[in-house]
């Protein structure tokens, strides 16, 4: 009696565990680390040689790195939109950066759309936001009326580092003021906390601890650093580890991005440690390209940067691991942010509103080799503002600003965009043209003023996208 007692508890153990994994296997957990603000030619992994990013890095050597990675704006906020609803955020009116109100229930991510988090509730995943939100200061806008089951960290578009410099315990105190935004306290939820450590730590040791609490579960983790946007500021600690570097400010950036470096690192071994790695996709990117006279960082040969529809402006750092089902390597052919959700949505099943379908398609197939073909024959920018688009068709370049002369760039020869071609191929012109304005026939305005729009006294971080 004893032993068929036993049997029975080893055969249900086994099957317990069976299921389990079959389970997990079908739906990975999903990370996404969001840095901000970060340069194209920053990362070890597209060549950087001043700042060594070996954490970083091995996101892009276990997995794949991607050469081609856009994401679906050259701004914070409209590109953090269109990453969490999978959908280009101009077909929503997201095409400004939102302004600090936190009680305009309209100055952000628009309550029809569906986040991430909100379509993985759906099946079960337990989501987490460590970090930068940015999609809208009012309660209604909160990341827990979002989808996500936590908050560790800020509403506004940018913060202070060093916790003496918090001074604002309450978030929604602060009225129409990016500058006095960046000093609120961090929240827990919806409590303001006091925190110790500099910022990238705090937000680092924080994602640890949430993949070990929630180990157990299908979880996911966006872990949004602020860094390395502005202001540039940095601990002794992490200035140490650039002695060569003689240029104050790039000495302070990079001691930024080796603070996120160094979390990225710890995240990752906490994985390891746990025996998550194989279960869990992870994915590095930057929310935009290299401001580099503001904060000092370089986009390399790409054209411009921050804010621009030139290659630097939305072309970033992107790579993605997931150990045991995707092989290392190198995947050229252009991909977008908003393949994430489309990727995590086919991986876990959610369901998918008719009326708003996705941009972005599932990665999987293209990257481990099953499908040869391009994810997207085309990659699209519009910046309403500045009457600016871009339009990649392969490898072919449509770019239009407000003089409505356009330009033309094969990327395939001119990575750096100097070369315009549209006198020659006006043909091509036509024909990108044509795709421009069927894309365009799909979008909306933009539904809030916005930053650029702000009216009144500024502060430099009002200044600042
Ligand atoms: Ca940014």
């Amino acid at each position: 009696m004893k032993i068929n007692r036993i049997a029975l508890i080893v055969v249900l153990t086994c099957l317990f565990q069976w299921s389990g994994y079959s389970q997990n296997a079908q739906k990975p957990n999903i990370i996404i680390i969001l840095a901000d603000d970060l340069g194209y030619a920053d990362v070890g992994f597209n060549g950087c040689k001043d700042i060594p990013t070996p954490n970083i890095d091995r996101i892009a050597t276990n997995g794949v790195k991607f050469t081609n990675g856009y994401v679906c704006f050259s701004v914070c906020g409209p590109s953090r939109a269109g990453l969490l609803t999978g959908r280009y955020p101009q077909r929503f009116g997201y095409e400004r950066n939102p302004q600090y109100r936190p009680h305009d229930p309209n100055m952000g991510l628009p309550k029809e759309e569906t986040t991430l988090a909100e379509s993985l509730k759906q099946v079960g995943f337990t989501s987490g936001i460590i970090g930068k939100w940015h999609q809208g200061a009012d309660i209604s806008n909160h990341p827990l009326n979002r989808g996500f089951d936590e908050f560790f960290g800020h509403l506004g578009g940018g913060h202070a580092y060093f916790p003496e410099l918090l001074t604002i315990k309450d978030s929604y105190a602060v009225e129409n003021s990016e500058g006095e935004s960046y000093k609120t306290w961090i929240m827990r939820n919806h409590e303001p906390i006091q925190t110790k450590k500099y910022l990238t730590d705090e937000f680092s040791d924080e994602a640890v601890q949430f993949v070990e609490k929630h180990q157990k579960e299908s979880f996911f983790l966006y872990l949004a650093y602020n860094a390395p946007h502005s202001p540039l500021q940095a601990t002794q600690e992490y200035l140490n580890r650039f002695p060569s570097i003689q240029d104050t400010k790039r000495k302070t950036y990079a001691a930024m991005v080796s603070a996120v470096d160094y979390g990225v690192g710890k995240l990752l071994d906490k994985l390891e440690s746990l025996d998550l790695d194989k279960n869990t996709l992870v994915y590095f990117l930057s929310d935009n390209g290299g401001p580099e006279k503001d904060n000092s960082s370089d986009n390399g040969v790409l054209r411009e940067g921050k804010s621009s529809i030139y290659e630097g402006g939305y072309r970033v750092p992107f790579a993605m691991q997931w150990k045991g089902t995707v092989k290392p390597s190198v995947y050229e052919n252009p991909i977008s942010s908003l393949d994430i959700f489309a990727t995590i949505a086919a991986l876990s099943k959610v369901p998918i509103k008719k009326d708003r379908p996705l941009d972005g398609v599932n990665m999987i197939p293209y990257i481990t080799g099953k499908n040869k073909g391009l994810p997207h024959e085309t990659i699209y920018l519009r910046k309403f503002d500045e009457k600016g688009y871009s339009v990649r068709n392969k490898d072919l370049k449509l770019v239009l600003k407000k003089d409505g002369v356009p330009q033309l760039y094969d990327l395939a020869k001119d990575i750096g965009e100097q070369n315009d071609i549209a006198q020659q191929y006006p043909e091509e012109v036509k024909k990108l043209e044509a795709i421009r304005k069927e894309w365009d026939s799909q979008l909306i305005e933009p539904i809030f003023k916005g930053l650029i729009m702000s009216k009144g006294k500024k502060t430099k971080e009002d200044n600042k996208e």
